[in-house]
This record gives structure tokens, sequence and C-alpha cells, in this order.
């Protein structure tokens, strides 16, 4: 079997790189798409399908922008509805240490024409009603940039696309072994076949680093599991992405009318643990959203799960390839928890590289030799 380019992992990340590849190479059966189980299995569906623009880091912040109106093409470019909406994200400062970070990361969000909104508590009350008033808190702030996606869409619409291009797609077809010949990437082995291609693209998210180990490419990636639950639905109420870091909750509604939501509790296992909820953590989470949320401790929690963030230690994601790989080798990955925001855009731009051999500026900044350079793009704005 050949193909000119191989893609290690079927999620948001390596089904866009194949569906963007397809369409600039206009040789879809050139690329091929390995998944060791099904498409998605990773965090793709185990996410909370939000958007934001606003990130910290400079660099970060420009990439989401780009990134979001990306997401908002989406459904054209794949012909399936992403359920794209920008219903906004409403941060919750209850402590100064929250309030002085979002007051001063406005003055840059102001720059790049994407301001939060200050909203004091009396305002923040009446204009959500269902917060349960907490005197601790300080302000709110809004960020209508923001929003929703839903992840089945965007995982099977880009499915849909890639295969309509003539992208070849394997499930439960791990990828075990890269052969390098020469310093050159000479194929892809994956069930006992041989498949012969000049280059590789490791797209496997949380399974990056054990993944790579034996190439010895040393990508710094560290999965940490994360749980998530959804209640039953109800009608309508909340629509903005509500963010307390004091409480170290997130939560929203769907579209459906169910509540989505997880905290934090800080120690969160890490490596490729086993996925899995425990009830400490579910505890916890249904404390917090009832001091958040009026009427919470009514709610019924139907489902619980459990995916990874895939963290780098700059919390940045990786874009491309070091100068020490073998010919022919390239990473995609390492989103820290924004993946499905940044993934598809991210496969776009990478997949503009692979075809030209240019690098857009967009992407100069996340390359996997930035750790031992000393140039990592540290980002603060990490939510859960
Ligand atoms: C609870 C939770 C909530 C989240 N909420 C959000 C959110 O609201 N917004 C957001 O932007 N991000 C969110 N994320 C993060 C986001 O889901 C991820 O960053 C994103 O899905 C990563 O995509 P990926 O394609 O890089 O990796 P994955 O989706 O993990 O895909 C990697 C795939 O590679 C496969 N694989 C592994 N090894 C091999 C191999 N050897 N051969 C072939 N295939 C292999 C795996 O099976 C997997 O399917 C959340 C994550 C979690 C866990």
């Amino acid at each position: 079997m050949e193909c000119s380019t191989v893609i290690v992992g079927g999620g948001v990340v390596g089904l866009s790189l194949a569906m963007n590849l397809a369409n600039l190479e206009g040789r879809g059966e050139d690329i091929c798409v390995f998944e060791s189980k099904y498409l998605g299995y990773g965090s793709s569906l185990r996410n909370a399908g939000r958007f934001r623009v606003h990130f910290g880091d400079e660099r970060n912040l420009e990439f989401a922008i780009k990134a979001s109106e990306y997401l908002e093409s989406l459904t054209k470019l794949t012909g399936m509805n992403s359920l794209f909406t920008r219903t906004g994200y409403l941060w919750i400062a209850s402590d100064e240490s929250s309030y002085n970070t979002l007051k001063s990361a406005n003055s840059l969000f102001k720059k790049w024409n994407v301001p939060l909104e200050e909203i004091p508590p009396e305002e923040l009350y009446r204009k959500y009603p269902y917060l349960r008033k907490r005197d601790e808190v300080i302000a709110g702030f809004f960020g209508k940039q923001n929003g929703s996606i839903h992840p089945d869409s965007v995982i099977f619409g880009l499915e849909k696309k890639a295969r309509k291009l003539g992208v070849r797609i394997a499930e439960y077809s791990p990828v075990e072994t890269i052969e390098i010949r020469n310093d050159k990437v000479v194929s892809a082995i994956s069930r006992g076949v041989k498949v012969s291609t000049e280059r590789v693209v490791i797209a496997n998210g949380a399974w990056m680093k054990s993944f790579s180990e034996a190439l010895g490419l040393g990508i710094p990636i560290e999965p940490v599991r994360k749980e998530i639950a959804i209640t039953e639905p109800f009608s309508f109420e909340i629509s903005p992405f509500i963010v307390d870091s004091s409480l170290h909750l997130y939560f929203s509604q769907t579209l459906k009318g169910e509540i989505i939501g997880s905290t934090t509790l800080g120690n969160e296992p890490r490596g490729l643990v086993e996925f899995g909820n425990s009830f400490l953590w579910l505890k916890t989470y249904a404390q917090r959203l009832s001091k958040a949320l009026k009427g919470a401790s009514m709610l019924r929690i139907i489902r619980t799960w459990s995916g990874y963030y895939e963290m780098t230690p700059d919390r940045s994601h990786i874009m491309g390839r070091s100068k020490d790989w073998p010919e022919g080798l390239y990473a995609l990955g390492g989103f820290s928890g924004h993946g499905f925001m940044l993934g598809p855009f991210a496969g776009k731009v990478m997949a503009e590289y692979l075809f030209t051999g240019k690098m857009s500026n967009l992407m100069v900044p996340y390359s996997p030799d930035r750790f031992k350079e000393g140039k990592k793009l540290e980002e603060t704005f990490v939510i859960g």
C-alpha cells in the first residue's frame, strides 16, 4: 500500500488536516488517515464544544480569532451544519486575582477589537437572573465573540467531506511503527500492513508523547484526565458559557437544554490513565454548580464521562517539525484543552504549509523547537 501522506489520529485535528490537504492537492486518495479506535474516540468527541477568541498570549489570541472565523465557515465547507453560535462567554470574577487578570487582559483584547464587557454585580444579576447571588462577586466579564459548535457535527462533517475528496480513512487501525531509513520516513505500519510514504503527520493528541518516544522525538505532551457531566434537559435559558475561576467551575446549556459543565479538583490524574469518573468529582461538581446556579440542586445528572487535555509545558500547541527530526516527520497537537476550537484552523494552516512548503507567520511561533530554544508561549487562559 502507498500513501503520499499518512496522518496518525482521526480526531478533529487529523481530519481537518486531511480534508484541507486533499482540497489543495486535488488527490485525496494519496492521503491516508489511521485511527486506532473510531473517529473522534480521543478528546474530539468528549469535549464541551465551546470556542473563544480570548487568550492571554497575543499570538494565541490572533490564532484564535482566525480559528473562530474558520469554525464559522465549516458548515459551508463540509456541507454539514456545525451548529455554530456566538452566544458568548461570561467570566465571573469573585476574587481580586481573577478580576485583575481579566481587567488587564482586556487592554490586549481591546487592541484586537474583541473587548470584554465589564458588568458590575447588580447588572450581572439583572441580566442573568438564574445566577445565584454571591457577596464575593466583584464583576462579570462578557465576551460576545465566543460561542459553541457541535462536536458530532464537526467530526462527521469533516469526515464526510474528506471521504468525498477521496481521502482513505482506516478506523480500528493503529499506526504501530514509523520506519526511518537514512534519516528519512519511508513507511508506516498499521496492523502489520506496511504503507510506503514520504510523509507522516503525527496528530494523535494525548497519545503523541508515548507514540513518538520510540522515534526519540521528545514531544512534551502530558495527558491530564478531565471529567465532565450533562444533566437532563430543561427549557433554554442559559445562553453564555459561564466560567467561575474561584469555584473552578464552568457550565453552559446545550441547544437541547442540558447543562453541560465541569469542575477541577486540582489533582486530576496525569498520563494515559483509564477513562472514568469519581464520586468525589461528581459530588464537588454538584456542590459548586449549586453555589453558582439557582435550582441546580434539583437537576438530574444523566451522564458523566472523561477525556484528556493534551498539555504542553506552555499550554500552547505544537505545529510543524523540529530541525533535528528525520525528514518527512511532522507533528500537530498539544492543544492543551483548546483543540476543538483551534484544531480545525490549525489543520488548514498546516495543510497549506505541507502543500506550499512555506510557513505562514501564524504558524512560526508553534515550532516544537521552541521549548529548547527558550521561546515558550506561556498561556494563562486555560479553563478547566
Ligand atoms: C472534558 C473536556 C472538555 C473539553 N472542552 C473543550 C472545549 O469546549 N473546546 C475546545 O476547543 N476543546 C475542548 N477540549 C479539548 C479538545 O477536545 C481537544 O483539545 C481536541 O479534541 C484534540 O483533538 P486532537 O485531534 O488533537 O486529538 P484527539 O481528538 O484526542 O484525537 C487523537 C486520536 O488519535 C488516535 N490515536 C492515538 N494513537 C494512535 C495511533 N498510534 N494510531 C492511530 N491513531 C491513534 C486516538 O484514538 C484519537 O482518536 C476538551 C477536552 C476535554 C477532555
